[in-house]
């Protein structure tokens, strides 16, 4: 099964996609995390798009798109994954759907988590990863009303709204309600 988590920044997007993934037997690919373990393990990629992480900008798509090509060709992808952080914009879900069309192995639940504001805001101030310095925090919220909501029209009827308020356990179960339903109706497994 082939998923894609999508919603602000703070909506609990990681933690909630750690115990999905694991729930359903599929690697976690968070984008985000790919790229901080590069930076700080001092790779090459890493000392390439350090700059962009520090101030919230996209790394350009190439990037991106050649380490998520790494990503998908090891043996733990093969069977499917849930996909964190990409596509961040409607460029980079056409290269997706392109890649994996050519394998015949499309996209089959998007599961949309969404907090209102003074929720997504406290829980980022509290979470201190390095990246959260208020100018780089503004510039992804941004991006996501720019640039990231447009994905959920593209993808139409294959994403399942969540709202992402309550404890961890509470939230992760509304998500998994959603998936069956949706396996259920259209038969995606
Ligand atoms: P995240 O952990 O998803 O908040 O991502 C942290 C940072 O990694 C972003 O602010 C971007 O600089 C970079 N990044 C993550 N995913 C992508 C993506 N799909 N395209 C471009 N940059 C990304």
């Amino acid at each position: 099964m082939r998923l894609l988590i999508i919603g602000p920044q703070g909506a609990g997007k990681g933690t909630q996609a750690d115990r999905l993934a694991a729930w359903i037997g599929v690697p976690h690919i968070s984008t985000g995390d790919l790229f901080r373990a590069n930076i700080s393990g001092g790779t090459e990629l890493g000392k390439r798009v350090q700059q962009y992480l520090d101030s919230g900008a996209l790394v350009p798509d190439e990037v991106t798109q050649d380490m998520l090509v790494d990503r998908f060709g090891q043996s733990d992808a093969a069977a499917g994954f849930l996909l964190d952080g990409f596509p961040r914009n409607l460029g980079q879900a056409e290269w997706l759907e392109g890649e994996l069309d050519s394998e015949g192995t499309p996209i089959d639940v998007v599961v949309l988590l969404n907090a209102p504001d003074e929720v997504l805001m406290e829980r980022m101030l509290s979470r201190g990863r390095p990246d959260d310095t208020p100018e780089a925090i503004a510039r992804r919220l941004e991006i996501y009303h720019t640039e990231t909501t447009p994905l959920i029209e593209y993808y139409g009827a294959k994403v399942v709204a969540v709202d992402g308020v309550g404890e961890i356990d509470e939230v992760q179960a509304r998500i998994r309600t959603a998936i069956d339903e949706r396996v259920a109706e259209h038969g995606n497994a």
